[in-house]
């Protein structure tokens, strides 16, 4: 087995962040799994990992769980950012407001995240920090400008930062999912026919939410939530894990 090294994982309650956890408990690492809805964590701690409340956007949560895992574990060897929110729907429709959340989860929470176990992994002169992106982080589609631009910024944010940690051993990696079967993608389609389908955009809306309904359903080719847990355990087990690691069904969306 690989060294048994203890793990953070955000957004653990759902989707990729629940069977990330359970892999990497699997894989005999010592798994905390932070999230809003802490019920939802009941197989991981029945597999022998540690749930934890945490709403990312929200300093003192982040603070208290880097502090909880430091203060029982003495460190933090690998930081997995996965918690994440869609935001679908045209630019001229989308509420500002719900712009700057979607930031404040899938950007500067993290962000957050980043620098309060950067000083221990230092320490150690070891780390692995893995950030969830999508392959939205490389390609735009319309109807997603917020959601699209957040995982840009995040794979410019992922980017520097690996440039800036390398020197202190500190490993930094991208996965970029393709068409993952999460509460994810079931959302997308209601918020595209909600957001933007009574409007001027309604059409290209309604094209959309078709394109998200398939990707869900039963006879779709989207990838389970698992091919994404190997993906990034590959990334924290392996001695020399790759910079990005595109995983999933990346299909018609993306045409
Ligand atoms: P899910 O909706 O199943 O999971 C999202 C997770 O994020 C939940 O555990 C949720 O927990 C957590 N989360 C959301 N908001 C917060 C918050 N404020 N604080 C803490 N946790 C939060 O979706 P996925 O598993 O699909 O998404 C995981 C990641 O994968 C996201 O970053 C997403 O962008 C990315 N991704 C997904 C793709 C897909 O096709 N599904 C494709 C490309 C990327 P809770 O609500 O309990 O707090």
């Amino acid at each position: 087995m690989a060294e048994r090294k203890v793990c953070l994982v955000t957004g653990a309650s759902s989707g990729i962040g629940l069977a990330a956890a359970l892999e990497l408990v699997r894989a005999g690492h010592i798994v905390y799994g932070a999230a809003r809805r802490v019920e939802r964590m009941d197989s991981l701690r029945a597999a022998g990992g540690h749930p934890i409340a945490m709403d990312v956007s929200r300093d003192a949560d982040v603070e208290r769980v880097v502090r909880t895992i430091l203060d029982a574990q003495g460190r933090i060897d690998v930081l997995v950012n996965n918690a994440g929110v869609g935001l679908h729907g045209s630019i001229e429709d989308t509420p500002l407001d719900k712009a700057r959340h979607l930031f404040e989860v899938n950007l500067f929470g993290l962000a957050r995240l980043v620098q309060l176990v950067l000083p221990s992994m230092r320490t150690l002169g070891s780390g692995t920090i893995i950030n969830v992106s999508s392959i939205g982080g490389e390609i735009a589609l319309p109807l997603g400008a917020w959601y699209y631009a957040s995982k840009h910024a995040l794979e410019a944010f992922s980017d520097s930062l690996r440039q800036e940690v390398g020197r202190f051993g500190v490993r930094v990696v991208l996965i970029q999912p393709g068409i993952i079967k999460t509460e994810f993608e079931k959302g997308t389609a209601q918020e595209l026919r909600d957001v933007s389908g009574h409007g001027a955009y309604a059409i290209m809306a309604e094209a959309m939410a078709k394109r998200a309904d398939q990707a869900f359903s039963g006879e779709s080719k989207a990838s389970e939530p698992l091919v994404v847990a190997e993906a990034i355990r590959e990334a924290i087990d392996s001695p020399s894990p790759k910079v990005r690691y595109v995983v999933g069904y990346l299909g018609k969306m993306l045409l």
